[in-house]
């Protein structure tokens, strides 16, 4: 079995990993300290009033670290009269400055807040998308000129006791790393190393390190990795964790939570900031909510911890990349199939045609035919309710054993049994049986006996207070004894809101698909979260973990002082035209100084270029300039029909 480097406590066992204290003003962030929650202003940093005003709405929301953007020498300047506005008003909240691209408003807004942040792909360079071929000494010379550049910066910072971010973004990787290291998280690191040491060589460590990305999976192998170096290095500054743009709704809180919840499982994250295309104080709650839980989690039963060897972990899969767990196909579940969603109807009364509608499936009764949407469940499991009506083709019915005996001649119907009673059954499927197990059940002998069987799948259910560690240790074994049947993981959410349901079962679910595991999905809820809701975050988080695509990726900034247009209107009017491109990525981002990095991997770009002009992107390339605002949307459309990425909308 392969070994690799740790990167936090335990992968069994909740701790936090234990950070160095850094003091921003009279906030403290790391060490046992509680996790910080922070956001971002998106009014213009030389309105005063209206920064303040917004800047108190997030304090008194919760907010414990304000940023806003310093883009150059005049709103860093302002930041001194945004802080005494503040001060008068009796906030005394630090404030962050917002640094890309301009060291000269880096160097005055370190003399006037308590912390700067600074993007090291474009601190001291302009961003070209070229790939240049660096010699080693071509490249220790950019290495000096960057040294040159930053130091001032790093020396203004320790004079001052101003705190620092060095916040790496996957987008906006300066074209020397990517000519390196690619677009990839070793590349992400790399970059902050390049600065981290010209501080370390100036004695400055009041430093918090950030690895953001749109892509939870990229950002959570990067913060892993930056992790398994600072572990080698024996550095421990804090982490600030945060997808970017993460989007509004329903998908921005999926995608943060599964990759700051992701992370914050395994005791990583000193501070945060959810990123979402909203008011920013609006990012709040949610950010309190991903946090809150980790605040006093109880310790549980013991789980047995994971082997290792020489200090390296001896486990089945690597923390570092992504690969799918190897299993074998039975019927349409695991080896290459998409995860399939289950949805669990066993409380219901009744269930009726129109109940499935909740689901995805949608009867026409005048067509006598059931419509699918991209969001169709595959499964619903009905306990021991009968169902009296025609299911529609595509979907199966999930039926407590006994009651299955009963309707095992229906069409499409399966049992489940719970874990050896499967062994013992008199009547069984011949073509899928759902087992379910929890990691008590999965003793060697079970596992042994269990592999063989070619008509099963495993439904993987946990109760413990570290739940996801749980069900992971469990996948763990299951890799360890080479079984290679599909497994579905099953929670149980009694929440009060559909808010916490849907933050908590993204993060404990993406959690384990980010790392390849898991050919299923099963929520069940209590009566405070609707069926649309449950069965809409099953297929959120395999899109946020790109395990499962059913519908538009939308990378929308959360906007900030540099934004050109109103990006959560027409975040809704481009959102409107195109939800039914099921797989189109679509970046939406506010300037054009950050926005074309930032977009990541979209397949089309609508960036704000000027006070009402909009430029048009396929993938990297600028299609369409400066086009007036009001025509832009129509003519993003016309850009994806010529790229034959449009279908129409079935009403
Ligand atoms: S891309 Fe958006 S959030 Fe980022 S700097 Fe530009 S406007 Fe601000």
């Amino acid at each position: 079995m392969n070994t690799y480097a740790p990167y936090c406590n335990s992968l069994t066992e909740f701790s936090r990993w234990k950070t160095r204290v850094v003091n921003v003003g009279d906030l403290t962030i790391g060490g046992n300290h509680p996790i910080r929650i922070q956001s971002m202003t998106t009014t213009d940093t030389m309105n005063t009033i209206a920064t303040v005003e917004q800047s108190i709405r997030m304090i008194d929301a919760g907010c414990e670290l304000v940023r806003i953007t310093a883009p150059s020498i005049k709103e860093a300047e302002n930041l001194a009269a945004i802080k005494k506005e503040l001060s008068n008003r009796g906030y005394k909240t630090p404030l962050v400055a917002d640094i890309h691209f301009t060291p000269n408003a880096a160097e005055i807004a370190a003399r006037i807040v308590e912390k700067v942040r600074v993007n090291p792909g474009n601190y001291a360079d302009r961003k070209k998308f070229e790939h240049i071929e660096y010699t080693d000494s071509a490249y220790d010379e950019e290495l000096l000129r960057i040294r040159e550049r930053f130091t001032p910066l790093v020396k203004i910072c320790k004079e001052h006791g101003t705190a620092m971010r060095i916040g790496t973004n996957h987008g906006s990787l300066s074209d020397r790393i990517l000519s390196r290291y690619g677009d990839t998280p070793l590349g992400m690191v790399e970059s902050a190393m390049e600065f981290l040491r010209i501080c370390g060589d100036e004695n400055y460590h009041n430093i918090v390190l950030s690895m953001k990305a749109s892509n939870p999976q990229v950002m959570v192998q990067a913060y892993r990795l930056l992790v398994k170096y600072m572990m080698d290095a024996g550095m421990d500054y804090p982490l600030h964790l945060g997808v970017t743009e993460a989007g509004d709704g329903e998908d921005g809180r999926i995608k943060s939570a599964a990759g700051i919840g992701t992370l914050l499982e395994d005791g990583l994250g000193d501070t945060i900031r959810v990123s979402l295309t909203e008011d920013p104080e609006f990012e709040i709650p949610v950010a309190k909510s991903l946090v809150g839980r980790y605040s006093n989690r109880i310790a549980g039963n013991s789980i047995p911890s994971v082997e290792s060897e020489n200090g390296l972990l001896k486990i089945p899969y690597s923390p570092y990349d992504y690969q799918r767990r190897s299993s074998s196909a039975v019927s349409n579940i695991g080896n290459t199939n998409v995860p399939v969603v289950i949805a669990d109807f066993s409380k219901k009364e009744k269930i009726t045609a129109a109940s499935l509608f909740a689901v995805g499936y949608n009867y026409s009764v005048p067509l006598d035919k059931w419509n699918l949407t991209d969001q169709a469940c595959d499964f619903i499991y009905s306990g021991d309710l009968e169902i009296d009506f025609e299911i529609p083709g595509t979907l199966g019915v999930i039926v407590n054993s006994e009651k299955w005996k009963s309707v095992a001649q229906a069409d499409r119907h399966y049992p489940l049994f719970c874990g050896n009673e499967y062994f013992s059954a008199a009547m069984k499927s011949n073509v899928l049986n759902f087992v379910a197990v929890d990691l008590a059940t999965l003793t060697d002998d079970f596992i042994g006996k269990i592999s063989s069987e070619s008509s099963v799948v495993l439904v993987l259910d946990t109760f413990h207070p570290h739940a996801m560690a749980e069900q992971r240790r469990a996948f763990i074994q299951l890799m360890q004894l080479d079984c290679k049947l599909p497994v579905v993981i099953k929670r149980n959410y009694m929440v009060e809101d559909e808010e916490h349901f849907q933050l908590y079962s993204s993060t404990d679910c993406a959690a384990l698909f980010l790392d390849g595991m898991g050919d299923g999905v099963w929520l069940k809820t209590g009566e405070k979260v609707s069926s649309v809701a449950a069965n809409k975050t099953a297929f959120g988080i395999l899109q946020a973990t790109r395990t499962r695509i059913s519908k538009t990726e939308y990378i929308s900034c959360p906007s900030c002082g540099r934004t050109l247009f109103d990006l959560q209107e027409t975040t809704a009017k481009i959102r409107s035209r195109t939800h039914h491109l099921k797989g189109v990525k679509i970046g939406i981002m506010g300037c054009i100084v950050n926005g074309p990095g930032e977009m990541a991997d979209a397949d089309y770009g609508y960036v704000g270029t000027g006070a009402g002009k909009i430029t048009l992107y396929k993938g990297r390339e600028v299609v369409t300039r400066n086009i007036a605002e009001n025509e832009a949307v129509e003519a993003l459309v016309a850009l994806i029909q010529e790229h034959g990425d449009w279908v129409e909308q079935v009403s």
